[in-house]
């Protein structure tokens, strides 16, 4: 948690939804059940809840703290309370907190970093042992590793966010 100071507050006050959207940070499980003990929850479910009592209120409307439990990891944020969405947080988190790494070379970032690498329309031929069909496969393209190049990447590898 930050400290709560002035300067925290009128911060908090200044952010659209979208910016509040987007400043989820990791918490520990502890730090999760004392917040979801501490005061009956404003609202609870899908693996989240809002603590019962409102921060502040500022251009995105009144602020509440969300807590949500994803895949055996914590995260919390401030959040409008008529935005209540597990759904919406779920994306977001993974959004901000699930990346990729190369199993080449070890190269661990955001899907928005990776190299895309586009190819024409081809065609490619299955053989069989008493058949060949040939497809004509559309353009695309295919996301490679920024370092090395390799294709082998894995692409749902959790980044620590909270190091940077
Ligand atoms: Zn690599």
């Amino acid at each position: 948690m930050p400290e709560r100071d002035l300067a925290y507050f009128e911060r908090l006050q200044s952010m659209s939804a979208a910016e509040l959207s987007g400043s989820w940070q990791e918490e520990s499980a502890e730090e999760f059940s004392e917040m979801r003990d501490v005061l009956p929850p404003a609202r609870m479910g899908g693996g989240a809840f809002m603590v019962g009592s409102c921060l502040t209120t500022g251009v995105a409307g009144s602020l509440y703290d969300v807590h949500m439990h994803l895949s055996g990891r914590y995260f919390w944020r401030p959040a409008p309370l008529r935005s209540w969405d597990p759904l919406v947080y779920r994306s977001e988190i993974r959004a901000q907190f699930v990346g990729n790494k190369c199993m080449e070379c070890g190269w661990l970032g955001p899907s928005k970093d990776l190299h895309r690498e586009s190819f024409p329309s081809r065609e490619v031929t299955h053989v069989g042992r008493d058949f060949s069909i040939t497809d004509t496969l559309p353009a695309g393209d295919v996301a490679a590793c920024p370092e090395c190049g390799s294709l082998a990447i894995d692409m749902n590898v959790w980044l620590d966010r909270n190091s940077e």
